[in-house]
């Protein structure tokens, strides 16, 4: 296995469900960062087979919404002076605002170029939310 050094400050990611890392990586735009940002993909895991894994050096805020919409199932562990000093579980959002996008070509918000459309969840098995303005449903 590839070692990567240990994170002294930072950002871990982890218990990401394989394959999923690269999505998460964009989404939280990572490839934009300046900061010292480590994707490890299939990562052996006792509890998962195999998992990916998010390492961020430096202070970033994450944004949970995403995190929590993509996987809630993930791990965010923030770590100060080599330790974990926080490990937050996420869940999926009741709301999300300015992430997905209304999949209704008639939707109000398209016509009037709305973004930052508000979306509340209506089934978290399914992962389907509704848009504020047609009710339309959409998922990740
Ligand atoms: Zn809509």
């Amino acid at each position: 296995m590839i070692n990567v050094s240990k994170l002294k400050k930072g950002v871990v990611i982890d218990h990401i469900e394989a394959n999923k890392g690269y999505k998460i990586f964009n989404q939280l735009k990572l490839d934009e960062s300046q900061d010292v940002v480590v994707l490890m993909r299939n990562v052996p895991s006792s509890k998962m087979g195999k998992k990916d894994l998010i390492k961020i050096e430096n202070d970033i805020h994450v944004d949970l919404t995403v995190l929590g919409l993509i996987d809630p199932n993930v791990t965010v562990n923030i770590v100060e002076n080599g330790e974990r000093v926080k490990k937050i579980k996420l869940s999926l959002p009741e709301k999300v605002k300015g992430i997905l996008e209304c999949k209704n070509p008639r939707c109000i918000s398209k016509t009037e170029h709305i973004v930052d459309i508000e979306f509340i969840l209506i089934d978290a098995e399914k992962k389907l939310y509704r848009c504020e303005y047609c009710d339309a449903r959409t998922s990740l």
